[in-house]
């Protein structure tokens, strides 16, 4: 196992509904040591990309995001939540259904911030069915710009988003990918990495 999926073990709760809760060391309280660990795994990742910016979308991505930067050396931008029906022309948007809140929020990005020369690394804390990677490469995409790669922390490699990303030939690093998990024994088994 790797650093993370040891800490998933250690202190990661099984939910119903299929909801793997890490709010202790990832999405709430965050531990900055196991940040940068999981910042300089996708340096290394991607060590061969030239990226030059990393995006991420509002709230619960910006944390490792922040911190991936540092490692790469790059900003960080991201997509905001917006509620506003007067989207002027100045920004990408784009409609991302949020696995855990059941609801669709619409997501912008400024253009002053992403454009045609940008090589970005999408960066998120979850991968489950996909819908806000597909809405943060509809954003780069509307840019011009190019999706280098596509690092995530946890993904759930049993919902079907992993898949579908990779099958549109994006190059995608989980750093954890839960094959499975019960919440009524509390196990999460992990699919082998190399
Ligand atoms: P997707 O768009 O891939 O369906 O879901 C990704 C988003 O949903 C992530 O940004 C994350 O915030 C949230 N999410 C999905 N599954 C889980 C989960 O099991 N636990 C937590 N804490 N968040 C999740």
């Amino acid at each position: 196992m790797n650093f993370l999926e040891e800490r998933i073990v250690k202190d990661g709760v099984v939910k119903a509904g299929n909801i793997l809760k890490v709010d202790s060391f990832l999405n709430h309280q965050m531990d900055m040591r196991l940040f940068r660990q999981m910042g300089e795994e996708f340096k290394r990742r991607f060590a061969d990309k030239p990226i030059n910016k990393i995006l991420t979308i509002e709230a619960s991505g910006i944390g490792i995001a922040c911190v991936a930067a540092e490692c790469f050396d790059v900003p960080v931008v991201f997509a905001k939540k917006s509620q506003s029906v007067n989207i002027d022309g100045d920004v990408y948007v784009s409609e991302v259904e949020s696995f855990t809140h059941k609801r669709v929020n619409r997501v912008i990005v400024s253009k002053k911030f992403l454009g045609p020369e940008d090589h970005i690394l999408i960066i998120d804390d979850f991968l489950a069915n996909g819908c806000a990677l597909q809405g943060l490469i509809s954003i780069v995409d509307q840019a011009g710009g190019t999706v280098e790669g596509i690092g995530i922390a946890i993904e759930k490699g049993f919902q079907p988003g992993g898949a579908k990303i990779r099958e549109m030939g994006y190059p995608l690093e989980s750093l954890a990918i839960v094959e499975s998990m019960d919440d009524a024994t509390g196990t999460v088994v992990f699919r082998p990495q190399p």
